[in-house]
């Protein structure tokens, strides 16, 4: 995987970093009763944009998370468009959904916690 963020750029970055932040929130209020561990950062680049706090995540999560980001590396476009409005549907199966309800549920935790400071925009 590291070969592919030799193309991270400073939009791909902040669009990792939400990503991560959204999944994060999701599987911390969602899924308290599976085993989470911390997301395995396998790339120093990538770990610079996560920053140095650890995403807790569970194995389903961490694996969304892994597919997201692999596909913000390879979106064909530039500048990306929001997911919900490309006509590419570059997420496999069953990600897709769960990365619509991801966006969903943790949008508005952010809102409702007043928090859009971290919210940026919608990616998906
Ligand atoms: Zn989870």
């Amino acid at each position: 995987m590291t070969e592919l963020f030799q193309r991270l750029d400073a939009k791909k970055s902040k669009d990792i970093r939400v990503l991560g932040n959204f999944i994060s929130i999701f599987c911390r209020e969602n899924h308290q009763a599976e085993v989470r561990s911390v997301f395995p950062i396998k790339d120093e680049r990538l770990g610079e944009v996560l920053g140095d706090r650890d995403l807790e995540l569970c194995r389903d999560c961490s694996k969304l998370l892994n597919h997201g980001i692999a596909k913000l590396m390879l979106c064909p476009y530039d500048p990306k468009p929001m997911c919900k409005k490309c006509e590419t549907h570059c997420y496999a199966p069953g990600y897709r959904e769960k990365i619509r309800e991801v966006m969903r549920f943790s949008g508005l935790y952010l809102v409702k916690h007043g928090r859009l400071d971290l919210m940026f925009h919608y990616l998906f």
